[in-house]
Parts: C-alpha cells; sequence; structure tokens
C-alpha cells in the first residue's frame, strides 16, 4: 500500500537543455542530443530509484514539452514554428505558444516506443509511460488545416493516442498516463465529450490505464492564478464522471490547492495518485508534512487505492529540489506505512 510516483517531468540536466525553463531548447542535435537524452534518462531512472520511488518513468526527458513530444512524433504538425493562442480559457495567459496542425495528422511509426524500451531495459521497477489527453492537445493546437469541431480533431487524436498506448503497453509499460489538466478546465466539455474521448484513447490499453487532472506546472503565470484562485470546485464535477469510466488511477492535484480531499471519496473504486508534493516551489517539504498530506486523505481513500504522489511535473523545479522532494515523497509515505503496520 502507497506506493510512491511522480507525475511526469523532472528538470532536465543544464547540459541537456536549460533547466527549470518551459519548452527549452535542446542544446545539442542529432545523436549527440540522442546519446545525452538516454544518459539523462539512466539519470532520471537512478534519482527516482535512489529516492525509494516505487512506480517510475523517464522523467520527461526527451520531449521540450509534455504534448509537442507526442504532436512531433506525427505527419501535419508544426512545433517549431508556433501559433498563438487563447488556451485554458485564457486561465492562466491571454495568449500561448501552440503547435499548428498544417496537414494531415497521421502516425506513420511509433513516438515513444523506442524511448519506452530503453527505460525498460534499465530498469526492474513498474514503468509509467505519459501522453497528453485529447481534450488537452485540442487546446493546445492551432488547426489551420481541417479547420473541424474540436470534437471530431479530440477523437482523431484519441485514434492516434490509442494505437500509441497499446503498443506501449504491449513493449512492457505498466502504466499508461494521459495528461488531462484541461479536465480542470472545461467541466461541461468534460461530460460533453472529454471523458469519451479519453475512453476511446484508453480502449483495448493492456496496462494500468490513469489519467493526470492538475491546475498546472509551477510556473510564474501559473502560481499568479492559484494565489487569487477561490474556487477549487472543479474535481467535484470531473472525479464522479470518472468513477464511472474505465480509468484505473486518477491523478490529483492536493498540496498546493485548496481542494478538500473529502471529493475523493466519489473515486470510488478507483486507485488515487494524491498530490502530497507542492510543485511549485523549491523548498523541499519534510517527511512528516507529507506524511500528513497522506493522513488527511486516508478517511477518504483506503490506503490499498493510495498512491502518494506529485502535484504536477517537477520540470520547472531545480534538480536539488526535485531530488529532495521525491525523498520527502518516499519517507513520507514509509511514515504512514509503518503507523498502518504495512
Ligand atoms: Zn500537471
Amino acid at each position: 500500500m502507497l506506493r510512491t510516483t511522480i507525475v511526469g517531468s523532472l528538470p532536465k540536466p543544464s547540459w541537456l537543455a536549460p533547466t527549470g525553463v518551459l519548452r527549452a531548447p535542446w542544446r545539442l542535435q542529432g545523436e549527440e542530443l540522442r546519446e545525452a537524452q538516454d544518459d539523462a534518462v539512466r539519470l532520471a531512472l537512478r534519482e527516482q530509484e535512489d529516492a525509494g520511488i516505487d512506480i517510475v518513468c523517464d522523467g520527461e526527458q526527451r520531449r521540450r514539452h509534455y504534448i509537442w513530444g507526442f504532436l512531433a512524433g506525427l505527419t501535419g504538425t508544426e512545433t517549431d514554428k508556433l501559433g498563438e493562442k487563447r488556451a485554458r480559457d485564457g486561465r492562466y495567459a491571454e495568449s500561448t505558444p501552440v503547435a499548428r496542425i498544417v496537414g494531415e495528422v497521421t502516425r506513420p511509426v511509433p513516438v515513444f516506443l523506442d524511448a519506452l524500451r530503453f527505460a525498460r531495459a534499465h530498469t526492474t521497477r513498474p514503468l509509467k509511460v505519459t501522453l497528453p489527453g485529447p481534450m488537452t492537445i485540442v487546446d493546445t493546437v492551432l488547426d489551420e488545416h481541417y479547420r473541424c469541431d474540436e470534437v471530431s480533431l479530440a477523437m482523431r487524436f484519441a485514434e492516434l493516442l490509442n494505437a500509441e498506448a497499446r503498443e506501449l503497453a504491449a513493449a512492457g509499460a505498466d502504466v499508461i498516463q494521459f495528461d488531462e489538466p484541461c479536465f480542470n478546465v472545461y467541466l461541461d466539455k468534460v461530460k460533453a465529450w472529454g471523458i469519451e474521448a479519453l475512453e476511446r484513447a484508453m480502449a483495448g490499453v493492456g496496462a494500468r490505464k490513469a489519467v493526470h487532472i492538475c491546475y498546472g506546472y509551477g510556473t510564474p503565470s501559473v502560481l499568479a492564478w492559484k494565489n487569487k484562485n477561490a474556487d477549487w470546485g472543479h474535481y467535484g464535477v470531473t472525479l464522479p464522471l470518472l468513477a464511472e469510466s474505465s480509468v484505473d488511477q486518477v491523478s490529483v492535484e492536493c498540496a498546493a490547492s485548496g481542494v478538500d480531499v473529502s471529493v475523493l471519496a466519489s473515486l470510488r473504486g478507483k486507485e488515487i495518485m494524491l498530490g502530497v508534493i507542492d510543485v511549485g516551489t523549491d523548498e523541499v517539504e519534510s517527511p512528516e508534512r507529507v506524511a500528513q498530506r497522506i493522513r488527511a486523505a486516508l478517511p477518504h481513500v483506503a490506503p490499498e487505492r493510495l498512491l502518494p504522489c506529485t502535484d504536477c511535473g517537477l520540470m520547472p523545479r531545480t534538480r536539488a529540489a526535485a531530488a529532495g522532494k521525491m525523498r520527502s515523497l518516499a519517507l513520507g509515505a514509509a511514515i504512514v506505512r509503518r503507523e498502518l503496520g504495512g
């Protein structure tokens, strides 16, 4: 019980890309870049194992951005010459640089299969792969090709994600996680078609199926919104809907938000990745602080279904802070495990 995991991204080593910068450019190219990414993945796995994290991932060391990494592997997408769009309903910024759809979007070859095989060969622990969810992709691209409604576009991406997820699972991924921060933004759309698109992406995937729903990275514009936000009722709408879905695990941000953890009770039967690590600061919380956050959820979730986790990706943090936070995460879970006699 209380197996630990992280949402996905870790800070990149400074020799790979500028640390802590959203969408940072690579410092190397071609074969040198691939070799450096291999090394960074080895380090990311090692740092998670050293910290005591149970379910590990590659720290998203091969992607500049959690959405573009998948898009860049498809035809018809442009992730270098960007467009501008009012994404996330303008919550964090009036305009955001986004990838463009400029032609027929297809997936001629698997996007992350080689990456998965490399990570699988370098750890014996359960392995997670993260993919952007269909609704969040649609909100984060400028469609200059199809010019269709967003539901059709989401279903198109869901099919591509499904093919990718099935292959990753077959090649040894234990958990496939879809990142859907937009599920905390467009509540009506979640009900109307968001869950359906997610189901289509998850269908027939032979691994644990997870969805990550957060209030964004720990970056200045997001933190500014969080500081003035008073309504934390979004999970109250989305979690009961997800309880009826075929998803196995739901990742929720609870450490740095104002979310009332009693809402977790609505996820009856699902595993919950409980955010107990604040990703908006380099200050490392103590293991005891982490343990308090885990204990707060226990009246609402059985410990067998509770996976202590980070709120979101650790990408914006320093490497030292990320390592410290992962250690506190594992130690905090161990404290509560002992208390529960596990
Ligand atoms: Zn997140």
